[in-house]
């Protein structure tokens, strides 16, 4: 049977949205955010990353640096609460109009979100079942993606999560749910 999932957004969501992070160590978690997701895997979620991180297409690093930082995302994770990813998914492409300059990464992507590119690929390759899973993430393009797909969107007030709301960030969304951060997304990912 098709697995029901929890697609999590990267900065914002786990870690303290910083822009782009350019030294690992400056990668830092949410307070609380480890026991939030060992929740969902105590509950049999499966948990997948899905970041945009167009860090290797502006030219700011390479892929490796973006590796490096998602191993000290899935190392904190699991030291603060013996916490996992079940997968872990992003998107080096940037359009040139967007700001891609490096040409190995400048491209149009459906990976980029809120296209559902890694959503897609994440269900073919682990037998997901999207229309019953959830999308956490603190932007309008999050919520996007969620829609874009048919999968339950929660917007979490951290990161860039109350620009969204105000109005002040992107553009107005339509989540299913707002949550306080990703604690309260589960809490109300437990009662669906
Ligand atoms: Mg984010």
């Amino acid at each position: 049977m098709a697995k029901t999932a929890v697609f999590l957004d990267r900065d914002g969501v786990l870690n303290v949205e910083k822009g782009y992070i350019h030294h690992v160590e400056d990668l830092v978690l949410i307070p609380g955010i480890a026991q939030s997701v060992r929740r969902l895997n105590d509950r049999g979620f499966f948990c997948c990353m899905v970041s945009n991180q167009a860090g290797p297409a502006r030219g700011y690093y390479p892929l490796s640096h973006v590796e490096a930082l998602h191993q000290r995302l899935v190392d904190l994770l699991a030291q603060e609460a013996g916490a996992k990813l079940d997968a872990l998914y992003y998107c080096p492409y940037l359009s040139p109009p967007a700001g891609g300059k490096n040409p190995e990464f400048t491209r149009w992507s459906t990976w980029r979100k809120p296209n559902t590119g890694m959503l897609v690929a994440a269900a073919w390759e682990h037998d997901l079942d999207i229309k019953h899973s959830f999308m956490v993430g603190d932007k309008a393009t999050d919520v996007d993606l969620a829609r874009n797909c048919g999968a339950k969107g929660i917007l979490v007030q951290t990161g860039y999560g109350k620009e969204v709301l105000e109005g002040s960030y992107q553009h107005h969304a339509k989540p299913d749910y707002i949550a306080e951060d990703l604690n309260h997304a589960v809490d109300w990912i437990l009662e669906h």
